[in-house]
């Protein structure tokens, strides 16, 4: 028998919101709405979360980008530093939305586990 639903202490909720905040804010990104159980994924509107919900146990991790949502697994996560690693790399999609995977993208998480701080995100005007 498996536990569906682990209760979660009201500190660590606090503590991994106060550090999505610090994070949201060097990003230039609005705070994201936090999900910390599949349960509460599978909570939300369906159309919140569409394309990862029954399959979200199986990341660390999820970004809704459009919806200003992340999915932080603390099931999975196992240390401070995992959850650390986790909350940049998803604050990272909502920075950059059209970035994927690669290194690009390693690097930018890299920088912001060290602090670095993105000006806001802006859509590329062209140059007449
Ligand atoms: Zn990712």
């Amino acid at each position: 028998m498996t536990l569906d639903y682990v209760k979660l202490d009201p500190d660590l909720r606090l503590g991994i919101c106060e550090k999505v905040g610090i994070y949201a804010k060097r990003f230039s990104i609005p705070e994201p709405k936090i999900l910390l159980t599949t349960r509460e994924v599978l909570d939300m509107p369906r159309e919140m979360t569409e394309g990862a919900r029954t399959s979200a146990y199986k990341y660390l991790g999820l970004s809704y980008n459009r919806q200003n949502l992340i999915f932080l697994n603390i099931r999975k996560i196992s240390d401070e530093k995992d959850l650390e690693n986790t909350i940049v790399h998803e604050l990272i999609h909502q920075r950059f939305p059209y970035l994927s995977h690669g290194k690009r993208f390693s690097k930018l998480v890299r920088q912001g586990l060290r602090g670095k701080n993105f000006p806001p995100y802006q859509k590329r005007k062209l140059i007449d």
